[in-house]
């Protein structure tokens, strides 16, 4: 097998195809399986797929780009295989081969080209942000979230200012961590950013925010564009010192693509090393804030939150318990389990954008499970996830608070005050 195939991922091998043994057991966990029942759409038929492509005895025909397409790149078949197959890094190969050898419709191209332009630049996505904050300035937002289904996606819009770029920790100093605060994330999810200082100061930590940073690269790799991710991680590198003992992201698809920068540069002599020592220092933050003595909070109930679990955090950091202890800490949070709570909700980077059909499908069925349970709030540790939760939540015209786990911890914290 020659290792310049692009079907073979740089650290994976024709091994990790093989290793898959048909068993199906992967099958129930797809959520492009449940909803469509084609084997095709299964992690079973992409790995077989996979291997058509990658023995040449299939091509790279329009159907077989739109089974892989539609992967959510969710991971949930990894957890679920028994046999250890890595799913994410075929599935992220097979997207390098299908951008450099498959010719997409212009219309398909401009829409994933606009994404790469926008999504990783906070400025410009500002700038394209200002109508619509005009707007909520003025009230007038919550009608054209009625009649523009887009702009039901966006949470408020109100403020877009970042923490300072060193928060002291309150007291006496444990650690300096340093906080990513993402590109999307710092335009639309600004105050989970401002929460997540509030509360690590107040736990002993100096959170500095560097201003160097950029894009994590998870959107670049999603789409296939390798080399854009490998560029983003050395900018991030570079960025955060390392005086900072842990770097501690809110948006789990960042920490999951931020957790492989070892993987993606091992290939770089002169950042394998960096990257190693970097991908060993970040932490998502409720794994962090669980490792913590916490301050206790005060009392902010009764409020019934469910938990949503973010695939880039349960499949890919395998962080489960920590969100759901710390909601737990929280007196007055009555945490009831989620049904299918880790299954895909549809978000999956840009995927609601490139894939709005089956985004939808699995939105509806993330807001009827999130229904059964009555909660009054969810918490989802990923900004994607918020997003696509909310609007699903409008559509189905439910309440939805929707709220990162930091935010509820920084709410009690703050009415205590
Ligand atoms: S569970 Fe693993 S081995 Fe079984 S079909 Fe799925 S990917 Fe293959
Ligand atoms: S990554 Fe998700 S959508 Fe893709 S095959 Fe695996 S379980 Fe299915």
């Amino acid at each position: 097998m020659s290792a310049a195939n692009p079907f073979v991922h740089p650290q994976s091998s024709m091994v990790n195809i093989l290793d898959c043994v048909h068993c199906g057991l992967c099958l129930s966990a797809c959520p492009t399986y449940l909803e469509l029942g084609t084997e095709t759409d299964s992690p079973r038929g992409r790995i077989y797929l996979m291997r058509g492509l990658e023995e040449k005895s299939i091509s790279l025909s329009p159907d077989v780009v739109r089974h892989l397409d539609l992967c959510l790149g969710c991971r949930a078949c990894e957890t679920a295989c028994p046999s250890g197959v890595r799913y994410g890094e075929l599935i992220e190969s097979a997207r390098v081969a299908v951008e450099s050898q498959h010719q997409r419709s212009p219309s398909d191209r401009f829409k994933r080209r606009m994404i790469e332009l926008v999504f990783p630049r906070p400025a410009v996505l500002r700038t394209f942000l200002w109508p619509l904050r005009l707007l909520e300035l003025l009230g007038i937002l919550p009608w054209v979230r009625r009649i523009v289904p887009l702009a039901r996606l966006l949470p408020p819009l109100r403020s877009w200012s970042q923490p300072a770029r060193i928060v002291a920790a309150h007291g006496r100093e444990t650690q300096r961590v340093g906080l990513l605060s993402g590109c999307v994330a710092q335009v639309l999810f600004a105050e989970t950013n401002r929460a997540t200082a509030r509360v690590l100061a107040r736990n002993g930590c100096t959170v500095v925010t560097p201003r160097q940073q950029g894009c994590c690269g998870a959107l670049y790799l999603h789409a296939g564009n390798r080399e854009a991710a490998r560029a983003c991680a050395r900018r991030n590198i570079d960025a955060f010192g390392a005086d900072l003992q842990t770097i501690v992201v809110t948006a789990a698809g960042c920490g999951a693509a931020m957790k492989e920068y070892a993987a993606l540069l091992a290939d770089d002599p002169a950042y394998a090393e960096r990257a190693q020592g970097f991908a060993q220092r970040v932490r998502d933050v409720t794994e962090l804030l669980d490792a913590l003595p916490l301050q206790p909070p005060p009392d902010i109930g009764p409020m019934r939150v469910t938990y949503h679990d973010a695939c880039h955090l349960a499949h890919g950091q395998g962080v489960r318990e920590a969100p759901r202890r710390l909601l737990r800490r929280i007196p007055g949070v009555e945490l009831v389990e989620l049904p299918e709570s880790d299954l895909c909700c549809g978000s999956a980077g840009s995927y609601n954008l490139t894939e709005p059909e089956m985004a939808r499908r699995l939105g509806e069925r993330k807001a009827e499970n999130i229904a059964a349970t009555a909660a009054h709030c969810v918490a989802a540790a990923n900004p994607g996830c918020a997003l696509q939760i909310r609007a699903a939540l409008l559509r189905a015209g439910m309440s939805a608070d929707v709220r990162h786990p930091v935010e509820l911890l920084d709410l009690a914290y703050r009415r205590a005050e």
